[in-house]
């Protein structure tokens, strides 16, 4: 069995008793980069190894859209501009998944929050849910030249199924279009486009970056180098949660 550093129960994130006898404390990691930083495939991995949910905003609206709900047509039209979708639908959708069993021991949150008002909202359900229940909380920024990122949006695929993420000119998968692991067609999503792309970076410039600021006021955020290749972020991603 691989031996995993954090994780003391071994298989799953039990976060009760671990084998030291010590409680584990509750996670709350939260991550924050500009589209394609490289976040949904380092926290996917990450999730795996903590044995602590993923949960992906981005992927929570994808579902609304697909069931076709009231709540999937209203984000559409917001992500079809790359505008950030309106902060009650949002906090309705993460506070039902914050609240249930599986966040027990915590999460690791991907896409939310992206403005000022969300992490106001955040911090509220954290208080509302976890009560007198002891929290680690940490923001994990991802520092990248964005410069990079239009090209890895625009050749961006992922598996519906296990949520892989490849890229045709960088990272391709072993048959073309098709996932290595479930083997099912890979998808592309309808907002990795040219002209959708450049508005999802005037959204994140405008409305998610100054949080960088504002969790480093907490003294909360730990910069992470976003630069290099998948494995090297990984290594230095595992630094950062042991740390
Ligand atoms: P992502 O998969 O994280 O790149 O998100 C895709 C799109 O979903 C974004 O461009 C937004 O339109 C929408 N979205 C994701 N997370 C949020 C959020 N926390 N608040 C508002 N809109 C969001």
């Amino acid at each position: 069995m691989k031996i995993n550093p954090i994780n003391t129960n071994q298989g799953s994130y039990k976060g009760k008793i671990g084998n030291t006898g010590a409680l584990v404390m509750k996670k709350e990691l939260i991550f924050l980069g500009p589209p394609a930083c490289g976040k949904g495939t380092q926290t996917n991995r990450l999730s795996e190894f903590l044995g602590l949910p993923h949960i992906d905003t981005g992927s929570l609206l994808r579902a609304e859209i697909a069931k076709e709900s009231e709540e999937g047509k209203t984000a559409k039209s917001f992500i079809d501009k790359g505008l950030l979708v309106p902060v009650t639908l949002v906090a309705k959708i993460i506070k039902n998944k914050l609240a249930s069993k599986e966040c027990e021991n915590g999460y690791v949150l991907d896409g939310f929050p992206r403005s000022l008002e969300q992490a106001q909202q955040l911090e509220e359900i954290n208080k509302e849910v976890d009560g007198d229940k002891k929290a680690s909380f940490k923001a994990i920024y991802f520092d990248i030249d964005p410069q990079i990122l239009l090209e890895r949006i625009i050749y961006r695929q992922s598996c519906p199924q296990c949520g892989e993420i490849y890229n045709k000119k960088f990272k391709p998968s072993k048959v073309e279009d098709e996932c290595d692991k479930c083997h099912v067609p890979l998808k592309t999503r309808a907002d990795d486009n040219a002209e959708v792309a450049k508005s999802r970076f005037d959204t994140y410039f405008e409305q998610t970056a100054p949080l960088v600021e504002f969790y480093e006021k907490k003294g909360v955020l730990t910069k992470l180098d976003a630069m290099g290749s998948i494995e090297e972020v990984w290594q230095r991603l595992l630094k950062i949660i042991n740390g």
